[in-house]
């Protein structure tokens, strides 16, 4: 993913404390560690450019939700669920998002809290990710609804005290969620970055009028961007601003026609996210798939007879293209790529290794594809900043059992809390 090393068909990685320092055909360094790649694909790790990791103990509740659902039941109202979180709920939900996304492969992910419902949330969420291993950027982010704030609720004041306490070299902080101005100003107050929800065409002009105040820039991601007119697309290119696609949880919650054909049309930097897994999977294998095939889909009929005029670039994306969205196209996205993204000497050694020679992958004849058709069984190795999170197929100290334990009871005590019903053979839906 880096253009000056190339793609290799055969090559080495030397990592020195932390940091990639050498990629090539043959690198030699005398008595260091040797993780032996044979048959393996090396890429860097995947970007996860949106997601809310507190949700991880309300797996699949909204998978047949449409949109009001999900915001109906998870903020409106003193019952809804997000409202029962106490800072222990958010705590295992952020280290067990943390720690699916690690197994997974994903070595960094943007995690737009939603949570925030006084400090101490806060502190867990960041307490869960730190304790993960992973590398995030915490997009510091309101909560909403129609319930009674609590008396120590911070936010927006808070993230200046979390700018004393909470970065370190594996978090990064920014803000988010929604397109407001007293939030854009903020950011560019404190010179941060921004991922703002643009859930719809209404947000997307609001943004074209924050342009004409300076408010846009390229410290700002815009997530989903569904059916934005073709003058916010222009706003957003003109500016440098970069968009993060969540295909499968948009599409699952039928939001509307997907943005990626849009934002490659515009020349606008994509990176793919997942969103929450109360409503989709956060594996990127399903992730690229679904934009793979979103994307040819959106080109049917054009790209069968004109494939020559499709695109900026005159062509189809290919699973390349698509595994670039994958990792530094993430990697813009999430604001990072100057730290991760891409093998390149000099950037932070994220690293994922996957197994070429499982039943489902071998023969590797096309790289690319192959990748695209995997799924988390094939991760093998994962490294964050140099270190091993993930080998030999196992997440490294951590057990699962008992992180699985604590999010089924954290599960519990939110339904119970909330009056909500049982979905288990039912439906989120059904009334
Ligand atoms: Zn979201």
């Amino acid at each position: 993913m880096d253009a000056v090393v190339g793609d290799l068909e055969l090559g080495d990685v030397l990592i020195d404390d932390g940091v990639i320092v050498e990629v090539g055909p043959l690198v030699s360094a005398a008595g260091a560690e040797v993780i032996d790649c044979a048959g393996k694909i090396v890429l860097p790790g995947f970007v996860n450019s949106h997601h809310h990791m507190f949700q991880t103990a309300l797996r699949n509740y909204w998978s047949d939700a449409l949109d009001m659902d999900y915001f109906l039941q998870s903020r409106t109202g003193e019952d809804a669920l997000f409202h029962q979180y106490a800072p222990d709920d958010v705590y295992w939900g952020e280290l067990g998002g943390a720690l699916e996304n690690l197994a997974a492969g994903t070595t960094t992910v943007v995690d737009t809290s939603q949570c925030s419902y006084t400090p101490e949330h806060t502190d867990a969420a960041l307490e869960g990710i730190r304790r993960s291993g992973i590398r995030a950027v915490f997009s510091y982010s309101p909560v909403f609804g129609d319930h009674e704030v609590d008396d120590r609720y911070g936010h927006p004041d808070d993230i200046r005290r979390l700018l004393g306490v909470a970065g370190s070299d594996l978090i990064r902080l920014a803000l988010g969620y929604h397109v407001d101005e007293d939030l854009f100003r903020l950011a560019k107050d404190l010179v941060l970055p921004v991922f703002a929800h643009v859930n719809d065409a209404s947000f997307g002009r609001l943004l074209e009028e924050f342009e004409e105040d300076g408010l846009l820039g390229a410290h700002l991601t815009y997530i989903h961007c569904l059916g934005l007119d073709a003058s916010t697309w222009q706003a957003i290119a003109r500016t440098g601003g970069k968009v993060s696609a969540s295909c499968i949880a948009e599409q699952t919650l039928a939001m509307g026609p997907p943005a990626l054909n849009d934002a490659v049309d515009h020349g606008v930097t994509v990176g793919l996210g997942t969103d929450a897994v109360s409503i989709g999977p956060v594996d990127f294998f399903s992730q690229m798939r679904a934009a793979y095939a979103l994307h040819r889909g959106g080109r049917a009929g054009v790209a069968s007879s004109r494939g020559a005029d499709v695109g900026p670039d005159g062509r189809l994306l290919s699973p390349r293209d698509i595994l670039e969205m994958a990792t530094i196209g993430g990697a813009r996205a999430a604001q990072v790529d100057d730290l991760v993204g891409s093998l390149t000497p000099g950037k932070r050694a994220d690293v994922l290794v996957l197994n070429g020679r499982a039943l489902n992958a071998g023969p590797v004849l096309h790289a690319p594809g192959a990748v695209l058709n995997m799924d988390t069984s094939n991760v093998e190795t994962v490294l964050v900043d140099g270190r091993t999170v993930k080998a030999d197929g196992r997440l490294v100290g951590v057990d699962v059992r008992h992180v699985v334990d604590r999010l089924t009871e954290s599960a519990e005590g939110l339904l119970a809390r909330a009056g909500a019903r049982s979905v288990v053979l039912t439906s989120c839906r059904a009334d």
